[in-house]
């Protein structure tokens, strides 16, 4: 084993060698220095564990993706051709142009983010938002934070530490990356009360669980999953009801937060924050990436004594929202504000797509891959936390088997090696490509990607 280690080359053998130092161009020689010593370190560490030593040539090629790992900006853009429009591993939503010119106006500038151009005094950065929010869903007042995770930390932190929250079973869930309400209600310090069963749940059973240490009742979306067969929920509008008639507030945790009817566009309802603040619910949280469409955010919406009570608290310090991402939230509210947000918001467009552009864009793409691949019904999925089961009709490319009898996994392998990435989606040893959820400006990559496939 020694030998082993005598056979690795000097770190000065190893700095000289042209290809790295051509690669390292406008980089301190301390630096390269440096990344060839962690190298070196880890082959010290393989071979003390039993590894033989490698070549010269396979350091050298090691040194040169720590080099090229530190100038490559580590998020890439890529290509969606899975047919899930808000791919929580993608990205969630894609931008509008009017949100991504006002993120780009203001992030190399100074702002008046907190700073009151009338008075010439401090101000807060929920002024530009606020009469948005309060327009668009009928509500009191507004703040915006991090994400909805954050949101719900803190309103429950705020409003509900040492207290009680009433929850239905159903809905003390899982929605994904470890984000568990049981887990969120013991961080914020609130004591979860579940009610009901898992698949009934009556407003009763809210009313017979109200003690003097009740801070809350509180509904949770059941974002990514259905009960279907004997099932029982109360409405918001019951919940709402017992919270006025017993003075306790109420919290309504959106996910996905939709201002839009989804039943317009053949899906299944989805609940909209207009109707939860119309149902007089104390407050409403949702996402600003979900089905708002926009960037990062968590919002929330309702009666303005409590989300003083929120404002006041200190994880809003915390967990307050960047001014890049204010700016591309509020372009984003003003296109539904306009009436224009299926023409204009990425992932809304993408849900009105007509299934007949969806069919003569795959077409075009099974073109690229002459005669090897077929256009086939299908479905999308909105995803990202939002209407589970419901599904739209689409047109997919289909390639099964080949070309060149390469196996999906390879083909999909090869896509996602395309200089712009292209991420499909397998369905039984077939790769599916969905054009609903691509942009139509990445149509000619895609096609593009699709010729390498064959070539
Ligand atoms: C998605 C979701 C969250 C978390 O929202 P983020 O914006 O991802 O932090 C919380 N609650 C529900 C019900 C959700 O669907």
């Amino acid at each position: 084993m020694t030998s082993e280690f005598r056979r690795l080359p000097s770190v000065d053998k190893l700095v000289s060698d042209e290809g790295l130092k051509q690669l390292a161009v406008g980089f301190p020689h301390e630096l390269l220095v440096s990344l060839v010593r962690q190298q070196l370190d880890a082959e010290r560490l393989a071979i003390a564990a039993g590894k033989p030593a490698p070549s010269d040539d396979e350091i050298v090629a090691a040194i040169a993706r720590r080099v090229r790992r530190l100038e490559t900006l580590g998020l890439r853009p890529v290509i969606n051709a899975t047919g899930v429009v808000l791919h929580t591993n993608l990205g969630r939503a894609p931008l509008s142009r009017e949100a991504i010119a006002a993120m780009d106006t203001i992030s190399g500038v100074y702002s008046n983010l907190e700073f009151d151009l009338d008075s010439g005094n401090r101000g807060s950065r929920q002024v530009y938002i606020e009469p948005l929010l309060c327009q668009l869903t009928g509500a009191e007042a507004s703040l915006v934070v991090n994400n909805n995770a954050s949101g719900v930390l803190l309103a429950l932190s705020a409003l509900a530490n040492r207290k009680e929250v009433i929850v239905s079973r159903g809905q003390a869930v899982e929605i994904g990356d470890s984000f568990r309400i049981p887990d969120v209600m013991r961080q914020s310090g609130a004591k979860l009360i579940e009610v009901g069963t898992t698949n009934c749940t009556y407003v009763r059973d809210y009313d017979g669980a109200i003690t003097p240490r009740t801070a809350a009742l509180m509904r949770v979306h059941s974002s990514n999953f259905l009960v279907v067969g004997f099932t029982a929920s109360v409405t918001i509008e019951e919940l709402a009801a017992l919270g006025k008639q017993r003075d306790i507030p109420v919290l309504d945790d959106l996910g996905s937060g939709c201002f839009l009817d989804t039943t317009a566009f053949g899906l299944a309802p989805e609940p909209m924050v207009q109707q939860s603040i119309a149902a007089g619910i104390s407050l409403a949280l949702f996402s600003g990436d979900k089905l708002v469409g926009g960037p990062q955010a968590g919002i929330i919406v309702g009666k303005k004594e409590l989300i003083d009570k929120l404002r006041r608290h200190p994880l809003a310090r915390a967990v307050r929202i960047d001014k890049i991402r204010l700016a591309g939230l509020a372009a984003t509210l003003l296109h539904y504000l306009k009436g224009e947000a299926t023409s204009k918001v990425p992932i809304w467009q993408m849900i009105a797509l007509p299934i007949d552009e969806i069919d003569r864009r795959a077409r075009a793409w099974a073109k690229a891959l002459g005669g090897t691949a077929k256009v086939v019904d299908g479905e999308s999925m909105i995803g990202g936390g939002s209407l589970p089961g419901s599904t739209l009709p689409t047109r997919l490319l289909a390639i099964g088997g080949e070309p060149k009898g390469k196996s999906a996994q390879a083909l999909a392998k090869k896509l996602r090696e395309n200089s712009n990435p292209v991420i499909a989606r397998i369905d039984k040893d077939v790769l599916l490509l969905d054009p609903r959820s691509v942009l139509p400006e990445d149509d000619e990559i895609v096609t593009e990607a699709l010729r390498s496939l064959v070539s």
